[in-house]
C-alpha cells in the first residue's frame, strides 16, 4: 500500500548493502500524484540488486499497522 512504515522503521537488506546504515533509506520515494510511497529500486530495477526479499506484490506485512489508513509523507 506504500504507507513507507517498513522502510522508515527498518530499511531492509538491500538497502543496507548498498548504502549501509542510514536514517533513511536513498531508495524511499514520495509519489505526489499516487499519495503513496515506492522503492526507486522497484520502479526503476537496477542490474545486479536482487529484490527478492522485497517480496514486492506479495501483499503488506503489517496488516494492522495505522500508518496503512492514513497515507502521507512523513518527515
Ligand atoms: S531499498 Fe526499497 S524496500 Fe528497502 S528500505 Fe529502501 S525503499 Fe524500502
Ligand atoms: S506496513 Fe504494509 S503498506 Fe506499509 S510499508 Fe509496510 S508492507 Fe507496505
Amino acid at each position: 500500500m506504500g504507507c513507507g512504515w517498513c522502510c522508515l522503521d527498518n530499511p531492509c537488506g538491500v538497502s543496507h548493502s548498498l548504502h549501509g546504515y542510514l536514517p533513511r533509506c536513498p531508495e524511499l520515494l514520495w509519489d505526489e500524484t499516487e499519495g503513496r510511497y515506492f522503492c526507486r529500486l522497484l520502479v526503476e530495477p537496477r542490474p545486479g540488486v536482487d529484490l527478492t526479499e522485497l517480496r514486492a506484490g506479495k501483499g503488506c506485512c503489517a496488516p494492522l499497522n495505522p500508518w496503512r489508513g492514513h497515507l502521507l509523507r512523513r518527515r
